[in-house]
């Protein structure tokens, strides 16, 4: 067993003779202090300890002071911390077989003998296992949540209902919303830290402004991790948004009226594609491609022909609503036809591509986009990846060119993400999303409807509800009821204004990050099938909702 001990002035005497003991147990101790009578501030011992367990390097930890409780209030506050103070060897015994505690508090004022024993009850005593404290530990370890938003419900009641209501809202439905996922506390934490007070115009090591050294520290990690993620020659981690990083390519390489090839937004792209409401649809002059009617997937053939006679300087291959693996190789064939550049908008994909469970687009294109927290589990925000001859105007464009002082606490968060998707876990998470998706999408094939190009090869289906003689509004609507959040798309070809669509879009990202696996999409699949088979059943959706309640309080959000 791997243990720290660290004590104050009022603890000194104890932690010789504990340390003695410990040594003739055979123990790995390391000895964080104090080790003079001199007065010391409990907290700057108890913090070193504290933080040392957080971070998995030790085992357990013991802490003395004179009553014990500076050392637990302050060791408390740390994650995965469960400090237990004890001056019985009853207590400790609990502790450990109830608690799981992993730092032993103690009190100076307790006899050697008795302090002794209590340590020998803490080393010996395993945790018991029982469901019950099974239990009792994981709402204890989930008040976190709840502590995390702790100062907003002083400072702002208003503010903090409306996180609660999401909490809320996370833990007891089912998010079967495509383009989103439930990131980690790691990513939340650098989100919403102290980097968020730094202007950092520029770059790193060129800077506007001083005192940058953290946040530059910070941004070269996150370009870093981005580059060895993807295996691309440059990145800029900077775009607000994904809006932004396709904003930041067409002005670094096109000039208002050149033509665009692109998907249009009714058959599965995004508005920054083309949509005439959008600024790439009002600057730039805008072809778009659709899907085959028959087979309602890419027919490469007619957009080849389609970029011969068009003539595009760029091409947009991606899409927010297409469940079909995209063929690169072949895009970068049409563009060198035609002599066009060609850009990739994985932004629904990324966290396919990073794990593995989706060709890369890197290879083929001259720039790729991302959003940074669909599949990819990060940060709200975007990414530019480039080959290296564009990267100065790259760079240019997204500032000053587009934007002023980046976000550097979303760039620490997208870093944090980029870490994470590095890990062997995250490749295993990306082929089980392929795998979540592709049985809810056999479920409600086989309850009779009709998936959009006839299945799914990623993370997302589109469902055509019209042939079930539903609208996607009232699908979605009624789904809602039933606590199964998704939402409302047009199909190709959707005769339906994009209000009312004909379609439903569904995704298994989030679902799949809290652990849900086939069995569970099975479940869900026919729960969606019994709701849509009579929208106007409450009593049913009242039911559903309670079982998804249930379900989801098994798989709990990080
Ligand atoms: N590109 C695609 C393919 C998208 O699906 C989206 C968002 O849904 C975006 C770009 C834009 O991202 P953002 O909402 O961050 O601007």
């Amino acid at each position: 067993m791997n243990l720290v001990i660290a004590c104050d002035h009022g603890g000194l005497s104890a932690k010789n003779a504990i340390s003695a003991f410990l040594a003739s147990r055979g123990c790995t101790v390391t000895d964080l202090g104090t080790d003079t009578e001199a007065a010391v501030d409990y907290a700057d011992f108890a913090v070193q300890a504290a933080e040392t367990v957080t971070e998995g390097k030790a085992d357990a930890a013991i802490l003395i002071c004179k009553t014990g409780i500076g050392m637990s209030l302050t060791a408390n506050r740390f994650a995965g911390v469960r400090a237990a103070l004890c001056v019985s060897v009853e207590a400790a015994q609990k502790a450990r077989a109830h608690n799981d505690s992993n730092v032993l508090v103690l009190a100076g004022s307790v006899s050697e003998e008795e302090t002794l024993a209590i340590v020998r009850t803490f080393l010996d005593t395993p945790f018991s296992g029982e469901p019950r404290h099974v239990r009792r530990i994981a709402k204890l370890e989930r008040a976190e949540r709840l502590a995390e938003v702790s100062f907003l419900a002083a400072a702002d009641p208003e503010i903090h209902a409306t996180v609660l209501a999401q909490i809320a809202q996370e833990d007891s439905t089912v998010n079967l919303i495509a383009s989103e996922n439930t990131v980690t506390r790691a990513v939340r934490e650098a989100s919403g830290s102290v980097l968020t007070n730094k202007y950092a115009e520029g770059y790193p090591g060129k800077r506007w402004y001083s005192g940058c050294i953290p946040v530059d520290t910070a941004e070269q990690l996150a370009i870093a991790r981005a580059k060895q993620l993807f295996g691309a020659d440059h990145a800029n981690v900077q775009p607000h948004c994904g809006s932004a990083a396709n904003m930041g390519v067409y002005f670094a390489v096109l000039k208002p009226g050149d033509t665009i090839l692109s998907m249009s937004l009714d058959q599965g792209g995004h508005l920054t594609h083309g949509s005439p409401v959008n600024f790439s649809g009002q600057l730039f002059n805008i072809v778009p491609y659709r899907v085959s009617r028959e087979t309602e997937a890419l027919d490469y053939d007619a957009l080849e022909a389609l970029a011969k006679e068009t003539k595009p300087k760029l091409i947009v291959a991606g899409a927010s609503a297409y469940p079909r693996t995209l063929d690169f190789p072949r895009f970068r064939a049409i563009a060198d036809a035609v002599g066009a550049m060609l850009m990739v908008d994985m932004a629904h994909i990324a966290g396919l591509v990073a794990g593995g469970a989706h060709p890369s687009p890197v290879p083929y294109a001259e720039f790729v986009t991302t959003t940074t927290h669909k599949t990819l589990r990060g940060p709200r925000g975007g990414l530019i990846l480039c080959r290296e001859e564009f990267a100065k105007a790259i760079d240019k464009t997204v500032f000053p060119g587009l934007q002023g002082g980046p976000l550097e606490n979303i760039i620490a968060a997208k870093a944090v993400c980029f870490r994470e998707a590095l890990s062997p876990s995250f490749k295993a998470y990306a082929q089980q999303v392929v795998a979540n998706s592709k049985a809810l999408a056999a479920t409600l094939a086989a309850r009779g409807f009709h998936l959009v190009s006839g299945g799914t090869d990623n993370h997302l289906m589109l469902v055509n509800v019209a042939r079930n003689g539903l609208t996607g509004k009232d699908a979605a609507a009624a789904l809602d009821a039933a606590g199964i959040i998704c939402n409302k798309n047009t199909i190709p070809f959707d005769t339906n204004s994009p209000f009312v669509t004909s379609g439903i879009r569904i995704g298994t990202a989030s679902v799949t990050t809290r652990g849900m696996k086939e069995a569970e999409m099975a479940t869900i699949g026919n729960w969606i099938a019994d709701i849509l088979a009579d929208i106007t059943n409450t009593a049913k959706q009242e039911t559903v909702c309670a079982e998804v309640a249930t379900l989801t309080a098994q798989f709990l959000v990080p």
